[in-house]
């Protein structure tokens, strides 16, 4: 019979859940992990998730939701470490892991789900030690990365391949977000096919939804456009509103963005009255050195004055700026899923994106959206200036986006999650690891620790 996981240890090191999204290292990840965690939770599964204390002023132990503990480990210093320096402090955070759980009765943990190489780790250790199974999700793949680099963006160092490499080895069951991550988890990183699961990420439907007006009746448009969200967020009636979400960084590319909409304002300068261009998000990765960059492009490209720039938001004010939008942009270079995409899709509004990574599952081309292939600014601005002249195409993504977006809820991530930790239970019972030592230990009298023992 197929045993229950009554408790989960969950690892997200570099980035708390306690972290707004949206910018710094916080973003899908973060999102991904409390939602999982609460819905887990309410399903009567206990969840503890360890991350890396980067605040004095918090508790050890802060309570997410009911069921849902974050431990905050305390390794290395609280503030400004950057991700780059976090594999010097794995050992003090495993550490920190594994006296949270020698507290506990033996055996607490059913299972580890572990997010990011970094805390793949981690988990490779706890694993051995607490005899559970290990599920590592890789959220981005070094590999995948640097094939796919941003103009000045710096490749990921062989130390991550090599630690990524380490966790494929070391799981028992990988999780994908897409089939696309799946093939290149077996092709990239050598993982065995029998244990790579593919379980597509989700979105809160009940949050991110449209417009309490929802479709009208008579016409089948969705009446976003004019709707108390533009009024909240002091957008006229009128404009034709481009969104960007999401943290800011070469990789997401929100350069394309501007210079597209520089582009449709020198074809057609009647529209500067019109368009507004809104960047929702802040400085990450190696956009940390430069946190002005993309308001100077804005000048450089004479755009300032249609551009607004917004701090990173809570989700309840993202679903308002989605709706508020008629097009968002997801030029990304590359994407392990993206969840942008499918909450802004979830709100009514169709997404241009680039045909990368996880965007060829989380937007329908031509239905929900438009797939470019590349990342030329003058692909954007054509697609974007046609979905601007013609309402009734716009329209039609625009209901395609609701449709395609209801396939991906969280608790359908959840269900597929459940049966990839029953699946590892079953393959792995409790005990196997501590039994097994990895490296067969050979005493000095045995023949075999001879020199002179023949093969
Ligand atoms: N996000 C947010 N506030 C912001 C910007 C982004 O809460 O101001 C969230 C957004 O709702 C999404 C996540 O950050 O859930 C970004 O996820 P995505 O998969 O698009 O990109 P990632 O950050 O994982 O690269």
């Amino acid at each position: 019979m197929a045993r229950r996981v009554n408790r989960v240890a969950t690892i997200s090191v570099h980035t708390s859940p306690l972290d707004q999204p949206g910018t710094g290292d916080a973003g899908g990840m973060n999102v991904y992990v409390v939602e999982v965690a609460k819905r887990l939770a309410a399903r009567g599964i206990e969840v503890d998730i360890f991350t890396r204390a980067t605040c004095r002023a918090l508790p050890p132990i802060v309570e997410l939701a009911p069921g849902v503990l974050v431990r905050n480990v305390v390794a290395g210093p609280f503030e400004e470490l950057d991700k780059t320096e976090l594999p010097a402090e794995l050992c003090g955070f495993t550490s920190g892991v594994l006296r949270a759980e020698a507290s506990y009765d033996p055996g607490h943990y059913d299972l580890l789900h572990t997010h990011y190489w970094l805390s793949g780790q981690a988990g490779w250790a706890a694993k051995r030690r607490w005899g559970v199974p290990l599920v590592h999700s890789m959220h981005t793949m070094a590999k995948v990365k640097n094939a796919a680099l941003a103009e000045g963006d710096t490749p990921e160092p062989a130390a991550r391949v090599l630690g990524e490499e380490q966790v494929v080895e070391s799981a028992d069951q990988l999780v994908a977000n897409t089939a696309k991550e799946a093939r290149e988890l077996i092709e990239l990183y050598g993982a065995e096919p029998g244990r790579v699961a593919t379980v597509n990420p989700g979105v809160d439907l009940s949050l991110f939804r449209p417009e309490s007006a929802l479709l009208s009746r008579s016409t089948g448009l969705l009446p976003h456009r004019t709707g108390p969200a533009r009024r909240r967020l002091g957008l006229p009636r009128d404009a034709y509103v481009l969104l960007f979400v999401g943290r800011i960084q070469p990789l997401k590319a929100p350069d394309v963005l501007l210079h597209a909409a520089a582009r449709m304002l020198k074809d057609d300068p009647s529209l500067r009255s019109k368009l507004v261009v809104a960047v929702v998000g802040g400085p990450s990765g190696s956009g940390r050195s430069r946190p002005e960059g993309l308001q100077r492009l804005a000048a450089e490209l004479g755009i300032s004055d249609v551009v607004r720039f917004e701090p990173p938001s809570p989700q309840d004010e993202l679903a308002d700026w989605y709706r508020a939008a008629d097009v968002t942009v997801v030029p990304s270079h590359n994407e392990s899923f993206g969840l942008v995409a499918v909450e802004s899709q979830a709100c009514g509004t169709p997404v241009v994106a680039a045909a990368v990574g996880g965007l060829c599952t989380a937007v329908k081309d031509g239905e929900s959206g438009v797939l470019i292939s590349g990342h030329d600014p003058a692909d954007y601005a054509r697609v974007l200036r046609r979905l601007h002249a013609e309402p009734g195409l716009h329209a039609r993504l625009a209901r395609g986006a609701v449709r395609h977006a209801q396939s991906f809820g969280w608790d359908s991530t959840v269900d597929r999650l459940l049966e990839v930790y029953t699946g590892a239970l079953t393959m792995f019972p409790t005990g196997r690891h501590r039994l097994a030592p990895e490296v067969p230990v050979l005493s000095a009298a045995s023949p075999a620790a001879s020199p002179t023992a023949s093969a």
